[in-house]
C-alpha cells in the first residue's frame, strides 16, 4: 500500500509519509487517499494538536457539589465530572451569585475565592467575604483544552444554594493609644478577621487598675473609643469584644493605659498668665477641681452606670435589675431609669400594632443636634386603667436599665404630657411569631438557628441580671431588618397572682400556658429556669415556622 493512496479510516500527511497512518481515535477519513482525517461530530482538535492527535471532546459538569459554611467562611467541593472528553486537561470555574428571592445578580468584587475563581485544577475552593443573612448561589463548571469549540454538552453542575446566616464573632485585636490627657484615653482597634459587611458593634469594658468590681461597659459603632472623666497619672484596664448578630465575641486581653498627670498636657496661655500672675490662685482652682472629679467619681462609683453589663459570671458584678415596686411614686422610678423626651420630638406617623396599652406607632424621634431616627412610639389609651399605667411605667423602667443588642432598645419616655409614649427602636419586621408565618420556608435552618441565639443571648442577659421575663414567645421577639432578633415586652403582669388558671388570654388568643413551665403553672414558680421552658418552646416556634405550640391539643389537654 506505499504508494497507493490510503483507505478511507488512514491517511498520508504527505507523499514523503512512507506507511498510511490509521486515524485517530475519533476522527474519519472519509475518502481514500486522505491527509488528514477530521473529528467526528462533536469531537475537536485544539489549535496546537496536530493530525495525529486523537479527537477529543469537551468534559461533561462536574458532579455532586458540597458545601461546609462556618460563620461567613464558604468551603465548596465537588466531584470530577464523568466524561473528561478524553483529556487530561480539565479545569473548573466557579460562578457566584448573590439571591434576593429569586433575583440574583453576580456577587460583588469583595468575594473573594481561594486559590481562584477559574482555571482551578483540584475540585475544591474557599470562599470568603460573603455577607451575613444574604442568599448565594453557586455553579461549578468544567472546561479542558477543546471548550468552546463547538456545541457543548451540559458541563455545569446544578447551582447550589447557600444560605448563609450570622456572622463569626470578630476578634478584636491591636490596640492603639491614640491620644491621652489628664482625664481622657482614645484608643482604636482593629478588627482583621472581619470580612463582610456585616454589622459589628463593639462593647468596650473598662475600670481603674485593681477595681474590677467597679466597671463601665460602652456601646460602640466605630472601633475606637475615648473614655472622658477619668483620674488624673492613674492606670485603667480596658477589653473590648465585638457584637454580630449571633451576640458577643470573645473579649480581647486586658489592654493598660495610664491617663497623665494633672499637670502635663497643654497648658492654655491663660493658665501661664495664672501661673505668672496668681501661683496660689491657680493652686487653689486646681485642688477645688481635683476635689470636685474625685467627688464625682466617688458618686459614679457608688452608683455604678446602669449599662454595666457582665458576661463572664466569676469576674464580674453584676447588677440586678431595679423594679419599680419599691416606688412609692412610680413616675419618679421611672425618670430615675429613663430619659424624658420633649414631645416636639416625636412624630408619629403611622399605627403599626395594638399592644396591651394602647396602639403602637412608628414614627421618627430627632433630639437637638442629633440625626431624625425611625422609632416605635407604644402609647398608653387615654382610658387606662391604674393597672394599666403601673405596668406601663414598669416596661419602661425595666427596659432603660437594659442594654444589650438583643433586647430592644429604649429611646426615652414622654410621661408628662399625654398620651404617655414609650420611644423604642423600630423594628422593621415586627413580631417574629407574625414574620416567620408569612416568610414560611423562605429562612435556612442556619438562619432559624442564628435567631434562637440571638434570642438566647438576651435572655441570658436578663437572667445574669436578675430578670425573670415570665412571658418568652415568639409573638413577644422582635426582629429587624437584617434578622436580628430582640427580646421585648417587659414589666407585663399579665401572668396575674389571682389568676387561678396561671393562663391569660390576649387579643390573638394566646394561651401563654402553652409556653410556660409546669412549676410556674401549678406553683407560681417563676425563674429563669422557667424562662429557659419557654424559650424551649421559641424554638419549637421559631423552627416550625410559627406553627401554634401543641396546635393540636386543647388548653385542658
Ligand atoms: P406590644 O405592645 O409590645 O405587644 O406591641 C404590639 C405590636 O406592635 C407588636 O406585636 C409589633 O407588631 C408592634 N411593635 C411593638 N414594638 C415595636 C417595635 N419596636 N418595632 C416595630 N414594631 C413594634
Amino acid at each position: 500500500m506505499d504508494s497507493e493512496a490510503c483507505q478511507r479510516g488512514f491517511y498520508r500527511h504527505s507523499l514523503e509519509t512512507k506507511h498510511c497512518l490509521k486515524c485517530p481515535p475519533n476522527s474519519l477519513s472519509n475518502e481514500s487517499g486522505a491527509t488528514s482525517c477530521s473529528c467526528n461530530a462533536g469531537f475537536y482538535r485544539a489549535p496546537s494538536e496536530g493530525q495525529n492527535i486523537a479527537c477529543t471532546r469537551p468534559p461533561s459538569a462536574p458532579r455532586n457539589v458540597s458545601f461546609s459554611l462556618i460563620g461567613t467562611q464558604l468551603s465548596l467541593w465537588w466531584q470530577p465530572p464523568s466524561d473528561h472528553g478524553g483529556r487530561k486537561d480539565v479545569t473548573y470555574t466557579v460562578f457566584c451569585h448573590r439571591c434576593h428571592f429569586l433575583s440574583c445578580e453576580p456577587c460583588e468584587a469583595g468575594v473573594v475565592f481561594s486559590p481562584s475563581a477559574s482555571g482551578l485544577t483540584k475540585p475544591a475552593v474557599d470562599v470568603d467575604g460573603l455577607e451575613a443573612y444574604t442568599n448565594y448561589t453557586f455553579a461549578v463548571e468544567a472546561h479542558n483544552g477543546v471548550s468552546g469549540m463547538g456545541p457543548a454538552p451540559q458541563r455545569t453542575a446544578p447551582a447550589v444554594w447557600v444560605a448563609v446566616g450570622h456572622a463569626a464573632p470578630v476578634t478584636v485585636s491591636q490596640f492603639i493609644l491614640t491620644q491621652r490627657d489628664d482625664s481622657s484615653l482614645s484608643v482604636s482597634w482593629l478588627a482583621p478577621r472581619q470580612r463582610s459587611r456585616t454589622s459589628v458593634e463593639y462593647e468596650v469594658m473598662f475600670f481603674e487598675k485593681g477595681e474590677e468590681a467597679r466597671y463601665t461597659v460602652k456601646h460602640l459603632l466605630e472601633p475606637n473609643v475615648t473614655l472622658t472623666d477619668l483620674q488624673p497619672d492613674t492606670a485603667y484596664l480596658l477589653r473590648v469584644r465585638s457584637i454580630t448578630p449571633l451576640g458577643p465575641g470573645p473579649y480581647s486581653p486586658d489592654q493598660e493605659f495610664r491617663t497623665l498627670p494633672p499637670d502635663t498636657g497643654a497648658l492654655s496661655g491663660g493658665v501661664i498668665v495664672s501661673i505668672i500672675f496668681g501661683v496660689l490662685l491657680f493652686i487653689g482652682l486646681l485642688m477645688g477641681l481635683l476635689i470636685f472629679r474625685r467627688k464625682q467619681a466617688r458618686r459614679r462609683q457608688a452608683r455604678p452606670d446602669y449599662n454595666t453589663s457582665g458576661f463572664d459570671r466569676e469576674k464580674v458584678w453584676l447588677k440586678p435589675y431595679v423594679d419599680l415596686q419599691p416606688y412609692d411614686d412610680p413616675s419618679r422610678g421611672v425618670l430615675e431609669f429613663t430619659k424624658e423626651l420633649d414631645v416636639s420630638c416625636v412624630t408619629m406617623e403611622n399605627v403599626i400594632g395594638e399592644g396591651e396599652f394602647g396602639e403602637v406607632y412608628r414614627g421618627s424621634l430627632r433630639l437637638p443636634g442629633k440625626e431624625r431616627i425611625v422609632v416605635a412610639i407604644k402609647t398608653l389609651k387615654s382610658t387606662y386603667s391604674d393597672s394599666q399605667w403601673w405596668n406601663f411605667l414598669r416596661e419602661a423602667t425595666i427596659m432603660g436599665q437594659f442594654n444589650h443588642p438583643n433586647i430592644v432598645r429604649l429611646e426615652g419616655v414622654v410621661t408628662k404630657r399625654r398620651p404617655m409614649m414609650i420611644i423604642t427602636e423600630y423594628m422593621e419586621n415586627g413580631a417574629l411569631d407574625t414574620f416567620l408565618r408569612e416568610n414560611e420556608e423562605k429562612f435556612s435552618p442556619v438562619q432559624l438557628v442564628s435567631m434562637l441565639q440571638g434570642i438566647a443571648s438576651g435572655m441570658t442577659y436578663l437572667s445574669e441580671h436578675n430578670y425573670v421575663h415570665r412571658d418568652l414567645a415568639a409573638r413577644n421577639i422582635l426582629v429587624t431588618r437584617s434578622l436580628q432578633c430582640k427580646v421585648s415586652d417587659f414589666g407585663l403582669s399579665r401572668i396575674l397572682e389571682n389568676d387561678a388558671e396561671g393562663t391569660y388570654e390576649t387579643k390573638g388568643g394566646k394561651i401563654p400556658i402553652r409556653w410556660t413551665a409546669p412549676e410556674a403553672i401549678a406553683h407560681r414558680i417563676f425563674t429563669s429556669a422557667s424562662d429557659v421552658w419557654s424559650f424551649g418552646i421559641v424554638m419549637w416556634e421559631v423552627l416550625s415556622f410559627g406553627d401554634k405550640p401543641y396546635g393540636g391539643m386543647t388548653n385542658q389537654e
